[in-house]
């Protein structure tokens, strides 16, 4: 009997995980001792770090998706048909149309989702980048802004621990370039007591937030946004005025999540070295719906894909454990609209970001294009 690999998510690590695995059981897809279903929800790709510079007409929309078929090796199935039910014990996931297909190892990488919605007021009164229709309203709202306070509002979880820096220092330099600097604020508002969750990070946003003359506010768990007075209230009982507010939403993992028992908040319970779920030695979790607490972003989804990779194909091909996934993160962070830098980071050792260069931002928007690459495991 072929031994069935399921893949539950065709975004990011679903995808590298899919075609990776078909690089490493050539013999055995050929062979028909092993298959590899992918189940999806959506027939294109998105690449979602480009929605940081469509705000600022800096990316075409275009340019952030591809049709998932061509993105895909041709010897996987894709079934556009989102996953309703995950049945660990049977072996089994049921879709929206009713069809059940079971496997013998299965990868789940059904990604992270937005949640403005549990914050009151937040979907009415906030600008987001974190999906392609929030990224077209701030778009249209920046075109229009004439000055004022804008508050950047951080809420966790949230995926890519970067962008909401990023976005910030974007703000800065769209406001100088179209001479609005001088009739401007910007301040930042993060849920704990620094600016970013990763100390060094944190450490290192103090000056160039000096620099970029950038207020912030922390101790800023979100409460209720007020569209009509335009307010933003945090738990702490800090209100703030905004005339524009860019809001980086919290986010929750998939209904299917939570709807098939698999984790609290839609995050499966994940051994962070392994990558199985806990309990289980045939089912890997893979980028943002893992618990793991370290940063969801594409780079640690992408590193743990390598690691789940040479795993399943090992356990498949000699029946032993290749490694281990050791944390390893890697973000370029842009500083504004010329320059960059970096941060690189495990389990053991921290990031350290550091000065920013304008090579540093031509590398990440040359990664923006060779992410096909990436994803089709060829870089
Ligand atoms: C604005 C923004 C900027 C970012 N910038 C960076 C960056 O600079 N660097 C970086 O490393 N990361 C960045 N990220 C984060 C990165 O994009 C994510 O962490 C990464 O895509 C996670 O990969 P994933 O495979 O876990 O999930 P995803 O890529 O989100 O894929 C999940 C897939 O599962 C599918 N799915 C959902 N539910 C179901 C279901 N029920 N059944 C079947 N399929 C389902 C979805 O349609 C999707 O295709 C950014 C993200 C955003 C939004």
């Amino acid at each position: 009997m072929a031994k069935k690999i399921l893949i539950v998510g065709g975004g990011l690590s679903g995808t590298i995980v899919a075609n990776g695995l078909c690089r490493q059981l050539r013999e055995e897809l050929s062979s028909g001792s092993v298959t590899i279903t992918m189940i999806g929800a959506t027939d294109k790709h998105m690449y979602q770090p480009g929605l940081l510079y469509i705000p600022f007409g800096k990316m075409r929309e275009s340019e952030l998706f591809r049709d998932q078929r061509k993105v895909l090796d041709r010897r996987v199935p894709y079934i556009v048909d989102a996953a309703k039910n995950i049945d660990v014990d049977k072996k089994a996931v049921t879709t929206q149309s009713g069809k059940t297909y079971n496997y013998d190892f299965l990868v789940i990488a059904t990604g992270s989702r937005i949640r403005p919605d549990n914050i009151p007021g937040m979907s009415e009164g906030g600008h987001w980048f974190y999906d392609l229709e929030g990224a077209r309203k701030m778009r249209d709202a920046l075109a229009t802004f004439k000055g004022g306070n804008i508050v950047v509002n951080v809420n966790a979880p949230h995926k890519c621990p970067v962008a909401p820096l990023e976005i910030t220092f974007m703000l800065r330099d769209h406001l100088a370039g179209k001479g609005l600097l001088d009739k401007s604020t910007i301040t930042y508002t993060y849920p704990i007591g620094r600016l970013h969750a990763l100390e060094p990070v944190a450490h290192w946003s103090v000056s160039a937030f000096e620099q970029a003359n950038i207020k912030s506010e922390t101790f800023f768990n979100t409460k209720s946004v007020d569209p009509k007075a335009k307010t933003i209230t945090s738990e702490e009982g800090n209100t703030l005025p905004y005339d524009l507010l860019i809001t980086i939403p919290p986010h929750s993992g998939q209904q299917v999540i939570t709807d098939s028992n698999l984790g609290a908040g839609g995050w499966v319970p994940t051994v962070k070295n392994t990558l199985l779920k806990e309990g289980s030695d045939n089912v890997f979790i893979v980028g943002d719906t893992t618990n793991i607490p370290i940063s969801k972003a594409g780079s640690t989804a992408h590193f743990e894909a390598d690691t789940v990779i040479d795993n399943l194909s090992s356990l498949i091909k000699e029946d032993r454990w290749a490694r281990d996934y050791d944390g390893k993160v890697f973000c370029f962070v842009e500083t504004g609209f010329n320059s960059g830098t970096y941060v690189w980071f495990n389990y053991t050792t921290p990031p350290n970001p550091g000065p920013p260069s304008q090579m540093i931002h031509w590398f990440k928007l040359a990664y923006n294009r060779m992410y096909w690459l990436s994803a089709r495991g060829l870089l």
